[in-house]
């Protein structure tokens, strides 16, 4: 069965070029111009993943998105941001996106990382566990959680990837570009910020102090490390 794609944009040229590119491989699409239609479908129907704009005529993407993820904690949500708003793209991540793109962003580009998502969700966890443990924390890759602390936080797609990717190479530096073509399927050109703002998110749950961190390291001028 073809994998469906739900498109939440009011931008009808946004909405057509993502279509036809979409439709041509092989996806279903569906798409909503309106916030609360596209929750409305998700909740009816649901979908394979969302691609949600961040500026809708009703209620905006981080709504929609928390109101998404209420219902469906593990659904792929891709959000559309403006260029170079870094605090709305954490501040999407926060509402549980899985991933966003800038705008004007190219659709090939888009594609390839949605493509790249549905190759890794279709394969086999690469990590024996299902579960592994980064200091006092419990990654738990199969439900999609992390717990610390007695706190349990929900993980989306793209933060148990990344932790599988660094757990797997732990105690080894794994370069920003080699993240982003293994888990999102792009170059790094230009991307740079995209795994520094997951590392942002990841580190709030893992370290007591996110600005000195213990067990994602930065190393500088190449990407990060795993100390688990
Ligand atoms: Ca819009």
């Amino acid at each position: 069965m073809n994998k469906r794609v739900l498109i939440v944009e009011d931008e009808p040229d946004i909405v057509r070029g993502l279509t036809d590119a979409l439709e041509f491989e092989g996806f279903d699409v569906v798409s909503k111009g309106f916030g609360k239609d596209g929750v409305r479908i998700m909740r009816e129907r649901g979908a394979d993943c969302v691609i949600l704009d961040l500026m809708l005529p009703d209620i905006n993407g981080y709504a929609v998105c928390e109101e998404i993820r209420a219902f469906n904690p593990l659904v792929p949500i891709i959000m559309l941001t403006a260029r170079g708003e870094e605090s709305d793209k954490i501040r999407g991540l926060d509402a549980g996106a899985d991933d966003y793109v800038t705008k004007p962003f190219s659709v090939a580009e888009l594609l390839a990382r949605i493509k790249a998502m549905f190759r890794r969700l279709g394969r086999a966890a690469p990590v024996d566990e299902e579960t592994f443990a980064i200091g006092s924390a419990v990654v738990d890759a199969k439900k999609h959680t992390l717990t610390r602390a007695r706190k349990s936080w929900p993980l989306t797609f793209y933060e148990v990837e990344l932790l599988k990717l660094l757990y797997e190479r732990r105690a080894t530096p794994v370069s920003r570009d080699e993240i982003l073509e293994k888990i999102w399927g792009v170059d790094g050109r230009g991307h740079n910020r995209t795994v520094d703002n997951f590392i942002v998110k990841l580190r709030k749950m893992l370290e007591d102090d996110g600005k000195e961190p213990h067990h994602i390291l930065t190393v500088y001028g190449h990407g990060y490390k795993l100390v688990p």
